[in-house]
């Protein structure tokens, strides 16, 4: 709360405050001191509605682990871990607990959090040592909060909680960074620098009108701090974090969870959309639909998705079984074997878990009539070369009849290079060439014996002369609604690219159905991209709308190329090596379901359920978000503009002070309070994903924000002050002029307030039902007002009064009646005739 009372503006009310009750001004100094407790209470609730939300955040992102219960693989939330619980890790992972590795297959670890070593660590589960060793040095163990950046293990849970390395050492590890966002600062900004300069104005103005000697020395330090009251938007800065998070919310209704508020704004401003293909565009449910054997046998699948139900055809149209094929039954085991998931019957239901390749493979399995556990039996692994994106191949070791015997699987190119050795090529790339242009994921399988396994550098020398099994081809749906969601990015002029490790005619056959691209030349392979200059690279950014077999790394290189060409770009990530290209991109998405955890960490947003068509929510959401915000800056600065205006004018000609500083609060904070939280929750306008992205360098008071606020200003401006001064000049007291002056300031907000619904339409030609929230507000902010002018200690501290019927109609008329005059004529003649018509009534003399 404390915090809440420092800045430029509160030090000014503060020093008002203060000379109020050196001036006798009681009343004065006390509202003050209301506002200024009030203004720290709302300062104070939205900050802590901001931890607050950013620790239900935290259990968003908490960290999963991979936990053997009961005999399975269980993904449980890291804090249900005990120690002597067993853990698996992958590539991806932040290791969830200390563990002491049971095994590791080329495990790597990023302990730059514990020991602020960059480099990653190769584990050994193997390793023993001094148990003083530094932390760095005890590779067999895995230490809780460091990311696994590539490989496989698992061990044994020793320590949880804040028992672990990283707990003792107190370190945030899950911290979600809610900082402000720039556009908040930036007007933050603005704010301290309008009051800077409306104070050194005012003192001036104040020096000045005391040496001229019309004004008394406390009048004109009223009038000092009157300027400088209502030239700053004090309602700014809380109004523009109510838009931002009233943004936040709408997203996250939409399964957008928003971790840093600066991305609110931006993704309503990108350009281009770099997506994932696999579980982003498609379900990733893989179908395993087609086999087809060296010897140019197929063999197809019915049934769709994980659960195994369907069974196998051979193309002659006869249900298979694993005994009839020796060749078919031979890809199969490779396809179990080498293969990291589990689908298991628990209870009458299917479970899976694992990659949905894996998971697909031994769905095949199954409708054969083969499992993992029967194929293990006979072949026990050895060791295993886990897949990794930029390996594009996974491979396991298994003891086959006392020898050792690889399988591998992965893409057709990889594979296939391994068995050039041994296989005449030419049938089989002309195979995957043909299911790849039917849409299908193609995988091929290999096996073969070898003898230098457990010392052999995979990396350096992969497998050769193996022999191919055949290739298998995956269907993966698209997910309903992504379409239509392409299209609206294209109608929002939002490029959208597809970046996949895909094969270039699998995604091109993708990207058809989705209109995304038509024609070859519009897609791109990592190799093709690795010959390409920067320049070269970015120039093509435009034309290409598919990545095809891009390894991680690559990610990166389309980002900075796609920002050099002068998009503002926002990529989807999901992998253990998309973290670099996610911080090299303006706006970074996660995926919330299948995105490894490092991804999630280093972007600003999650999308809870994977699926493209929530980021287009998001990008529309964020348009919405920015409008209010331009909305709201419009209402308040035109306000205090008006005010300005009427002020000087009024000083100028040197006419009594018009409006009290409390009065002038009165407006800004409370009024324009009430209405520019209303604005803030404003629907989108129809056309949000019609128009063009914002250039993201276009300042907020752009040509048609700063015609709109000075007209808007000069009417209110002028007309109040011409009705003020016509009142003073005939005899009204101060008092009265003053509260009409008020009332004439509460309707003017209330009128521009409808004409801030939309930046190119008229306040009549949207209907006033549409957004029950501004109605709402502005019948609020009227009543509140009325309240404060007919309730005896509103009344003594506002200095207001009620107003009779007439006085109405002089406010009501006088928008239209520049000068009011002729109203208030009539108005005058009318009180004349019922000299006792006032509820309070004028206080002129007759
Ligand atoms: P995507 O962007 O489509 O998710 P990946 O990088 O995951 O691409 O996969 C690239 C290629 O690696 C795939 O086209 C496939 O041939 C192969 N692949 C994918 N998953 C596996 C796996 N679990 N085991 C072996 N190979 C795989
Ligand atoms: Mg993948």
């Amino acid at each position: 709360i404390l915090r809440q009372f420092a800045g430029p503006l509160i030090a000014i009310l503060l020093v008002a405050a203060v000379v109020c009750v050196f001036l006798g001004d009681y009343k004065d100094a006390a509202f003050i001191g209301v506002v200024l407790i009030l203004n720290a209470m709302i300062g104070a609730w939205q900050e802590w509605k901001a931890e607050q939300s950013s620790q239900a955040l935290k259990k968003l992102l908490q960290i999963h682990a991979h936990v053997f219960r009961d005999g399975h693989l269980r993904d449980l939330p890291a804090e249900q871990l005990a120690p002597g619980d067993v853990v698996q890790l992958e590539s991806g992972n932040r290791v969830p607990a200390d563990v002491r590795l049971l095994s590791a297959q080329g495990l790597e670890v990023d302990e730059s959090l514990l020991t602020g070593e960059s480099l990653t660590v190769l584990k050994d589960s193997a390793w023993t040592g001094d148990e003083r060793s530094a932390l760095g040095e005890r590779r067999n163990m895995a230490f809780a909060g460091s990311i696994a950046t590539r490989g496989r293990a698992r061990g044994l849970v020793v320590a949880t909680g804040h028992s672990t390395q990283v707990g003792q050492l107190a370190a945030d590890v899950a911290h979600a960074e809610v900082g402000k966002p720039p556009l908040l600062l930036r007007m933050e900004k603005a704010t301290n620098v309008i009051a800077v300069a409306t104070v050194a104005a005012s003192i001036l103005v104040g020096i000045l009108g005391y040496s001229t000697g019309r004004y008394g020395l406390a009048e004109m330090f009223m009038i000092a701090v009157a300027l400088a009251v209502s030239a700053i938007p004090e309602g700014l800065p809380v109004a523009l974090t109510i838009a931002l998070s009233v943004a936040t919310t709408r997203m996250a209704r939409r399964g957008v969870i928003v971790r840093k508020l600066t991305a609110v704004e931006g993704l309503g401003s990108c350009t281009l959309v770099a997506t994932d293909k696999t579980g982003t565009l498609t379900v990733n449910e893989l179908t395993v639909r087609e086999v087809r054997l060296p010897d140019g046998s197929i063999y197809q699948s019915t049934g769709q998705g994980f659960a195994p139900i369907g069974e196998i055809q051979s193309q002659s149209g006869t249900s298979t079984g694993p005994g009839e094929s020796p060749n078919l039954r031979e890809l199969t085991r490779a396809a179990v074997l080498c293969n990291e998931a589990t689908l298991d019957l628990r209870d009458d239901e299917w479970e899976w878990n694992g990659d949905a390749v894996d998971i697909a493979l031994l769905t095949w399995g199954r409708k054969l009539g083969l499992t993992r556990d029967e194929a293990l039996a006979s072949a026990p692994q050895e060791s295993q070369i886990p897949f990794e994106s930029e390996r594009q191949y996974a491979a396991t070791i298994h003891a086959d009849h006392d020898q050792a015997r690889i399988f591998v699987k992965g893409a057709p190119e990889k594979i296939l290079a391994m068995c050039a050795g041994r296989t005449s090529l030419d049938g089989a790339e002309s195979t995957a060439q043909q299911m790849a242009e039917q849409g299908y994921r193609v995988l091929a399988l290999a096996s073969g014996p070898v003898s230098d396994w457990d010392s052999r550098d995979w990396d350096a020398r992969p497998p050769d002369s193996l022999a191919l099994l055949g290739f298998a081809g995956m269907i993966d749906p698209l997910r309903k609604g992504v379409r239509d969601a392409v299209h609206s990015c294209h109608s929002a002029g939002v490029q959208v690219s597809m970046v996949t490790g895909d094969h270039r005619i699998t995604a091109l056959a993708i990207a058809r159905e989705l209109d995304l691209a038509t024609d070859p030349s519009e897609v791109i392979t990592g190799p093709e991209l690795e010959q390409l200059s920067e320049e070269q690279l970015s120039e093509s950014i435009g034309r290409i709308r598919v990545f095809a077999r891009v390894a991680p790394r690559q990610k990166l290189q389309i980002v900075e190329a796609a920002r050099r060409a002068g998009h503002f770009v926002a990529v989807t990530g999901d992998g253990a090596n998309d973290a670099p290209a996610l911080r090299a991109a303006n706006i970074s998405v996660a995926m919330g379901k299948m995105g490894t955890d490092v991804a999630r960490e280093a972007s600003e947003l999650v999308i809870s359920d994977d699926n493209f068509t929530t980021i287009v929510a998001g990008i529309e959401e964020g348009r919405v978000a920015y409008d209010n915000i331009r909305k709201v800056i419009l209402l308040l600065v035109t306000t205090g503009t008006g005010e300005v205006i009427f002020m000087g004018l009024s000083i100028l000609t040197g006419l009594p002070l018009p409006l009290t500083p409390v009065q002038l609060l009165w407006l800004n904070l409370v009024t324009n309070g009430i209405q520019d939280v209303a604005l803030a929750f404003e629907p989108g306008e129809d056309d949000v994903l019609e128009r063009k992205p914002r250039p993201t360098d276009e300042p907020v008071f752009d040509k048609l924000m700063l015609q709109r606020i000075g007209i808007a200003s000069m009417v209110m401006g002028v007309t109040t002050f011409l009705v003020f001064g016509w009142m003073i000049r005939n005899d009204w007291t101060l008092e009265s002029a003053r509260n009409i002056a008020l009332l004439l300031m509460v309707l003017y907000e209330n009128f521009h307030l409808g004409n801030c619904r939309s930046e190119t339409r008229s306040a009549f030609a949207l209907s006033p039902l549409r957004s029950p929230m501004l109605l709402g507000g502005a019948i609020i902010a009227l009543l509140v007002h009325v309240v404060a002018m007919n309730t005896p200690f509103m009344q003594s501290i506002l200095g207001t009064e009620p107003v009779s019927l007439t006085q109405w109609a002089v406010c009501v008329f006088a928008p239209r009646d520049i000068g009011g005059g002729l109203a208030l004529q009539w108005t005058r003649a009318a009180e004349r005739g019922r000299p006792s018509a006032g509820c309070g009534g004028l206080h002129t003399p007759q």
